[in-house]
């Protein structure tokens, strides 16, 4: 072979290497390029999961009325009667018939609960001013708002049961994992203890405790609760207040007085609000106060230690 030619196979063969190297690279990069971009993907797909998780959250505190009022229209399960109730004197109110003060015996009686959520707030002087006026005592689950302590120590000081309804009512928070749900528990009874002295001992989720909004299992909670012997309770008569169009005075007062008049329980806990915007519920006050204790078999009370619980879940 002479020089040209040996010139020619070489440079054949250096492009056969070169298109080889080509090839092997196209290769390569059509391997990884799925793998890259399954990866890419997949994170991107999480972040994504995360965030609507999130916005999930931040919605359902924005509409936690709505959520709220969804819970409300649900049949709620009940636990069954553990004992009878103490009466004490200071929380009989409307009730005429025969009532032993030792024993708490109320055969044939409708013990019903009036129960205020989400307060102190500019309606709670105006609430405990009615309450007062009938001699009626009532239960008050509060949330922690800043500036509000003459509310908190005057519901304990006229003998209204004070409950914990969370710190910061926020979802997203309370119903994160196990401990912002003790942490946002904490808060809320420290608050109640530094004003008023009182070891709290009543909850009521917010939301409920069917809240439909919660991330980790509401079991969680409960169990937790149930280690720091704090009851929770939720209702079986709710005054539709909770709507973001909420019902007007009339409206409240004739749900409320027809579910309890038509309940099949002694035991009726009723849900209202004390918050802004919810001043329909003031002006309904004296009414639903009035009827009912027009109504000979019923008798109003504040929550207590001793009350049956009323329960939407119960693990
Ligand atoms: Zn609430």
């Amino acid at each position: 072979m002479d020089k040209s030619g040996n010139e020619r196979t070489t440079e054949h063969k250096k492009r056969i290497k070169q298109l080889r190297q080509i090839i092997i690279a196209i290769v390569i990069v059509m391997l990884l390029l799925p793998t890259v971009l399954s990866i890419v993907a997949l994170s991107r797909i999480r972040s994504l999961d995360d965030r609507l998780n999130e916005i999930t959250l931040l919605l359902s505190d924005m509409n936690a009325n709505i959520t709220m009022s969804t819970h409300e229209s649900e049949e709620p399960k009940q636990r069954t009667a553990s004992g009878p109730t103490p009466l004490t004197e200071r929380s009989l109110s409307g009730y005429e018939g025969e009532v032993s003060a030792e024993d708490g015996q109320y055969e044939g009686v409708k013990k019903v609960y009036l129960t205020f959520d989400d307060g102190p707030s500019l309606y709670t002087d105006e609430i405990l001013d009615i309450l007062a006026e009938y001699d009626v005592k009532a239960t008050f689950f509060v949330n922690g708002h800043e500036g509000m302590e003459a509310e908190y120590l005057r519901i304990s000081l006229e003998g209204h049961s004070l409950g914990m309804h969370s710190y910061s009512h926020e979802y997203s928070k309370v119903y994160s994992d196990l401990d912002g749900f003790a942490d946002d528990l904490h808060q809320i009874r420290e608050l109640i203890k530094d004003i008023t002295g009182e070891e709290c001992s009543l909850y009521r989720f917010p939301g409920g405790s069917s809240n439909a909004v919660h991330r980790m299992p509401m079991a969680e909670c409960i169990d937790y609760l149930d280690a720091k012997r704090i009851r929770y309770f939720d209702w079986n008569v709710s005054g539709g207040d909770a709507l973001t169009e909420p019902h007007s005075a009339t409206q409240i007062v004739n749900d409320v007085c027809a579910q309890v008049k038509n309940i099949n329980s002694d035991t009726v806990v009723v849900l209202l609000h004390d918050a802004p915007g919810k001043r329909s519920t003031v002006e309904a006050l004296p009414l639903i106060i009035e009827k009912l204790m027009s109504m000979d078999d019923v008798i109003l009370l504040p929550i207590t230690d001793e009350t049956e619980e009323v329960q939407h879940v119960r693990p």
